[in-house]
């Protein structure tokens, strides 16, 4: 028998920490933090576990890795592009690099990844269970140019990344407004590892003249080969486009532009209270406009018919505030913090 239980990622917009107890084993998927700045999930509440698999390397997915110490300090098991995003302060002491798409083995468990489209170097998981299979996708976007998706296996269980609840509206739409309060210029803000690559080349094929920041320029360069203008904190101007981290100007070029003034400033992201895109935009001094890296609710359910899933746990979303996709899921629909699978 194996059993997932829900540490962290149901009901809201949170830390992602998934527990599954298989062959005698307790392993992790996923070691986030909360978005927010004073909100931590209950580390204590974990205990020891023997890995931890970790989807991407975002703050919400990997930001508890400095406290692997709190868990008996298993084995991380990530890509290599994800290990790379992690260098510094979240570098766990004990990692494997696992494939963008393939099998491994860990723990006496069979695992399978596969890419999530959302992130460099992210993936999904597939795991082999008596009841049917289990999939924890982690993160994942079905829409992105530049970041392929690979559809999993069949699972009788699937934690699907539901972030956006009930939202319908297509990237290409989305693309279409951000392009045009682009005329005239604009710091397109993004986080490090995320959409600075699909935006840059979105914004390019709508004929823009895009400056990005270097970091941006760097994974664009990696996932694609092309290069862009790399502008920095002097050499920018208010007229130029210019994809730059991070996603709420809370470091790196965008903190830098917002510091000198007279940017105008667009925010996709989620906005966590407490950051300076949170200040902007509630003064009405900058924008925020949609740009899907999750899935639309007529995504997850394709990838839940996909799968052929018996049992859907729609992850990182409030699903009081999402009645078409429960509606939509019907008896698939699982909110248990507590699951056989
Ligand atoms: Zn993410």
């Amino acid at each position: 028998m194996a059993r997932l239980k829900v540490i962290s990622g149901l009901n809201r917009k949170s830390a992602a920490i998934f527990l599954v107890e298989a062959e005698g084993k307790r392993v992790l998927f996923d070691f986030g933090d909360g978005l927010d700045k004073d909100e931590h999930p209950d580390i204590g509440a974990i205990g020891t576990v023997d890995a931890v698999f970790l989807s991407h390397a975002h703050r919400d997915h990997a930001g508890s890795l400095d406290h692997l110490d709190d868990i008996g300090n298993p084995c991380v098991f990530a890509t290599g592009r994800t290990l790379g995003f992690l260098k510094g302060e979240h570098a766990p002491s004990a990692a494997e690099i696992i494939p963008e798409q393939g099998s491994f083995e860990a723990c006496g468990l069979s695992l399978t990844t596969g890419r999530c489209g959302h992130a460099p170097g992210g993936v999904w998981f597939h795991m082999q269970t008596p009841s049917g299979n289990f999939i924890y996708t982690g993160d994942i976007s079905l829409e992105s140019r530049g970041m392929p998706f690979d559809y999993p296996p069949p699972a009788s269980t699937l934690v699907v990344d539901a972030s956006y609840g009930d939202r319908a509206q297509a990237l290409e739409d989305q693309i279409a407004a951000m392009s045009a309060y682009a005329e005239g210029g604009a710091v397109l803000c993004c986080p490090s590892a995320g959409r600075g690559t699909d935006m840059a080349l979105a914004l390019a094929a709508r004929g823009h003249q895009v400056h990005v920041s270097a970091d941006v320029g760097e994974e664009i360069d990696a996932a694609t080969g092309r290069s862009f203008s790399v502008v920095d904190g002097e050499s920018a101007t208010p007229r130029q486009v210019i994809v730059a981290t991070e996603a709420n100007a809370e470091a790196g070029l965008s903190a830098a532009l917002l510091a000198r003034g007279g940017f105008r400033f667009v925010f996709s992201s989620h906005v966590p209270n407490g950051t300076p895109a949170r200040r902007l935009i509630d003064r009405s001094e900058a924008v925020w406009l949609a740009w899907n890296v999750h899935p639309r609710r007529g995504d997850v359910i394709a990838l839940a018919d996909h799968c052929g899933a018996r049992q859907v746990l729609p992850a990182f979303v409030d699903m009081a505030a999402a009645p078409a996709l429960a509606r939509d899921l019907g008896a698939r629909l699982r909110l248990e913090p507590e699951t056989e699978i």
